[in-house]
């Protein structure tokens, strides 16, 4: 196929709005996908992602389209939905012309929509606004036409209506694709770029490569080089995705395709990263790129301390899969001679929140078959010491001593919520709960408005997605980005073996309220060090009433009577497949760590 008959294009769409419905629609209509073949959802494939009904891992699809007589290769770059992946949408945009803007016919844009939509007139992409759901009673097309003209600027006098899930529309959308969607540009003369958008690891052929050609040919055996990673490699097999990978003897600029080529580690092929050639390299990589920084930590534990090795193991396996993930193992002297008493960090990538955590664990509880307990999400404070140094600290127990300390910085993120206006009240005093500084209220309609706030990423990391979920009855919606470390002065407490660390000089003085300033891990040493469940500064309690209903959960079971029962209770619910945790002193059940981050 030419390049002036390829179209490369990419569906935006809030969770739930129907892009895998019309990927699916898509796929059938222009039989790339037999029907009886057809499982509910293509390009969902992972099973856990099927099960959650969420989109997790980019994918990408090839489709061939007769239009006017011609054949027009149309090829879809699936992006993730969740709010945690502005990054990896914005490199599957970057492999794109076009983007089809789906929007809910029954319920309106959204503000991640409308993050997403922004990245795409960034990155210079043609958008056609589709209305989805127009089969719902409560389709309202016209009126969210509007919306979106108001609040994108985008002209939707030729909106397509549609509906993926009774299939009307289809056509008209395939054919505004090529319509409307500029072709690729004809640069296969030039030095080989080509942008990855997607790589995941494959046990038997290494790492598998989703790239877009921007520039250049790649040929089956040829030597190719990562720009960012500076690795090289020979590309053992290169194809197009049909959806399922298909070999091919080369890729034209404008195509999109994969490759493996024995890669041993996904760090060595990041999504953004630019492959070129060995011997004939592009002078630039193509812009975007970004170094994964961690951000966000959490304690891993096996509950059956023999199991440690085995999740060591899982968890360097999964290393190779995930480039997001980085494993701290701080103390593993202590942990291999059985002592385990400081968590083993687990580092993942900004935007890699909560949600990601659980999918892990998920999959080495399943993969793996191991048993295991996460402590509450962390994030990195910085701490600048008095001698000038300055240290990452992830964990209250790896912190410099007082006397050393001079300020501690905290990651901030601005958060924008965009909501009905109805819950606008519930969402402001969420925001102030959380430490969060105002900064703008905008009616983008009548009844829409956007609320920005700044505040510290330690205070999203935990339940404030559901929170701004439940407070608007699943109607608001959010997006966030770093702004950096402010620096703040710290007042720290040690209360038996506990630290205690506020970021917030306030909630001290004010006296009860810390628990929900603090480090969401202190919190959980408050609980589970201090017998009493009261968290002091000096001989002032701070912390105690939020926290006593979960001490009667924790430590009444864990209190009191002799080593061997305590033991033998452990091994019953392990078996029972409650999770229990020994640190210290205590076991803490798995519920105890959730339910430090649901204080309310
Ligand atoms: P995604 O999260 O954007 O991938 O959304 P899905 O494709 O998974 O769709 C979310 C829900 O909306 C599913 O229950 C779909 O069956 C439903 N859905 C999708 N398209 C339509 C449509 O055109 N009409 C109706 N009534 N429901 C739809
Ligand atoms: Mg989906």
């Amino acid at each position: 196929v030419p390049s002036s008959n390829i179209r490369n294009f990419c569906i935006i769409a809030h969770i739930d709005h129907g892009k895998s419905t019309l990927a699916d629609k898509l796929l059938q209509m222009t039989g790339t996908v037999e029907s009886r073949e057809m499982k509910a959802q293509f390009l969902d494939n992972m099973d856990l992602e099927r099960e959650r009904g969420i989109t997790i891992k980019l994918q990408a699809a090839r489709m061939r389209f007769m239009y006017n007589n011609e054949a027009y290769c149309l090829n879809l770059i699936d992006t993730p939905g969740h709010v945690d992946f502005s990054y990896e949408v914005s490199r599957s945009l970057a492999a794109c012309e076009g983007a089809l803007l789906v929007v809910d016919a029954s319920q309106g844009v959204e503000a991640q929509t409308l993050a997403n939509v922004y990245l795409a007139l960034e990155n210079d992409l043609e958008i056609i606004p589709v209305l989805n759901k127009i089969d719902l009673p409560g389709a309202e097309p016209e009126r969210v036409s509007r919306e979106i003209e108001e609040v994108v600027g985008l002209d939707c006098s030729n909106a397509i209506y549609c509906s993926a899930k009774e299939g009307i529309g289809i056509n008209e959308i395939l054919s505004a694709i090529v319509q409307k969607i500029p072709p690729p540009q004809d640069t296969a003369e030039r030095p080989l770029r080509a942008l990855i958008f997607d790589s995941y690891y494959d046990a038997y052929r290494g790492v598998i490569v989703y790239f877009r050609v921007i520039d250049g040919t790649i040929r089956k055996g040829d030597r190719i080089m990562f720009m960012a990673s500076k690795k090289d490699y020979y590309a053992d097999e290169v194809g197009v995705l049909s959806p399922n990978q298909l070999q091919v003897d080369q890729l034209y600029a404008g195509e999109v395709g994969y490759l493996s080529a024995s890669i041993r580690s996904v760090a060595d092929a990041r999504v953004g990263d630019t492959i070129t050639h060995y011997s004939r390299k592009a002078e630039e990589s193509l812009s975007g790129y970004k170094e994964a920084t961690p951000m966000v930590f959490c304690g891993l534990f096996p509950v059956d301390a023999d199991q440690f090795n085995e999740l060591r193991d899982a968890l360097e396996k999964l290393q190779l899969n995930d480039a997001a993930l980085k494993v701290h193992i701080p103390f593993q002297e202590e942990f291999l001679s059985q002592k385990p008493q400081v968590p083993w960090d687990l580092a993942l990538d900004v935007g890699f929140l909560v949600f990601f955590i659980w999918k892990f664990q998920e999959r080495l509880e399943r993969e793996y078959n191991l048993s295991l307990i996460t402590t509450a999400p962390s994030v990195v404070y910085r701490v600048n010491c008095v001698n000038g140094d300055t240290v990452e600290c992830s964990n209250p127990s790896l912190l410099p001593e007082p006397g050393s300390r001079r300020s501690i910085e905290e990651p901030f993120v601005k958060i924008e919520m965009l909501t009905p206006k109805d819950y606008i009240g519930a969402l402001m005093e969420l925001a102030q709960d959380r430490r969060g500084e105002f900064k703008e209220i905008k009616f983008i309609t009548e009844i829409r408005a956007s609320i920005i706030y700044e505040l510290p990423l330690a205070e999203m990391v935990g339940d404030f997605f559901d929170q701004l979920k439940s407070r608007s009855k699943g109607y608001a919606s959010m997006e966030y980005s770093f702004i950096g470390l402010p620096s703040l002065i710290v007042i720290w407490a040690r209360n038996l073996n506990c630290f205690l660390i506020d970021t917030n000089l306030e909630y001290c003085t004010k006296g009860s309220e810390l628990t929900l300033g603090a480090f969401v891990f202190s919190k959980l040493c408050i609980h589970i060090v201090s017998g009493d469940g009261r968290a002091c500064i000096g001989s002032k309690v701070i912390a105690s009433e939020a926290i006593s209903a979960i001490r009667k959960d924790v430590l009444a079971k864990c209190y009191g009577g002799d080593i061997t029962r305590k033991k033998k209770l452990l091994r019953k619910q392990a078996e029972g497949k409650k999770r229990m945790k020994a640190i210290g002193r205590v076991d803490v059940p798995q519920e105890a760590f959730m339910a430090v981050l649901k204080l309310e």
